[in-house]
């Protein structure tokens, strides 16, 4: 009789996915007690009418959907990543991707480490924590996830995209003195987010580079705290960090300022 029940609990649970939690509780004992719970438990989800929240999903189906989203933005990034190396703003295992795949609890895809951007596959990206602890996939998470946790915390950013270009790397290391790259004067400046007109002046703040990623994510976290109009940034002699609200935003701007980087580094250079 137990296992009849059982079935047909089960049969309920899977047909009402809000109806998870009131049906896990009943004890699994075949006792009269339970039989009756579980026949008006069953009764009492059928005769319910079938609702869910858009903002709020089933637990049944959070998983689910939470497990899809990864796999759908590691995707996206795993052909973002070999786009970029095909452009040559990621040669060899350079640069990162990353996009969040939900904000309560934080998880983000991101590339592990070592990985070749040219042959980058959706199957290699790791899930990971607020804390950067990998909660699914294999491998040790990018050497610059600090990085990555620290622009979506202080940006709420979507997606956090890293490059290594060659004029990004220069440029970093040129204008080093001033502490910043100025962008100005371009049509292609309305393409970042809220910029309105070629005659924004972007600034380009640059960090000296550091191996010790804790501190210089916390240099980045309060630089991003008190200005934000940046809408990235440069690693002195390393490359490029830029965000978006999403995928698509970030993917946009990193081609919006590696091409202003480039303009700026042939002018300068006569090339
Ligand atoms: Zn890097």
């Amino acid at each position: 009789m137990a296992g009849v029940q059982a079935h047909l609990i089960l049969q309920v649970a899977l047909w009402r996915e809000d109806n998870l939690s009131e049906i896990a509780a009943f004890p699994w004992a075949p006792s009269r007690k339970f039989r009756w719970q579980a026949e008006h438990a069953i009764i009492r989800a059928m005769a319910r009418p079938r609702k869910r929240s858009a903002n709020k999903p089933s637990r049944r189906s959070r998983p689910a959907e939470s497990g899809t989203r990864f796999q759908n933005l590691s995707a996206s990034l795993a052909e973002i990543g070999r786009s970029f190396y095909h452009r040559g703003w990621v040669f060899g295992t350079s640069g990162n991707f990353s996009a969040v795949v939900s904000e309560r609890p934080l998880r983000l895809a991101i590339t592990p480490t070592g990985l070749d951007k040219g042959a980058l596959d959706a199957d290699q990206f790791l899930e990971i924590d607020e804390a950067a602890r990998v909660v699914s996939g294999k491998g040790l998470p990018s050497a610059e996830t600090g990085l990555h946790l620290a622009i979506v915390r202080t940006r709420g950013a979507g997606a956090v995209l890293h490059t290594h270009s060659l004029w990004s790397t220069l440029l970093s290391d040129n204008f080093s003195g001033d502490g910043a790259v100025a962008l100005e004067g371009f049509e292609m400046l309305k393409g970042l987010r809220d910029v309105r007109t070629h005659e924004h002046r972007e600034i380009l703040p640059i960090f000296e580079n550091s191996q010790d990623i804790a501190r210089l994510a916390e240099q980045v976290e309060a630089l991003l705290s008190r200005d934000p109009s940046v809408h990235g940034f440069l690693l002195r002699r390393h490359g490029l960090y830029t965000w978006g609200k999403d995928l698509a935003e970030a993917k946009r701007h990193i081609e919006i300022l590696e091409f202003l980087l480039e303009i700026l580094g042939r002018s300068r250079n006569g090339v």
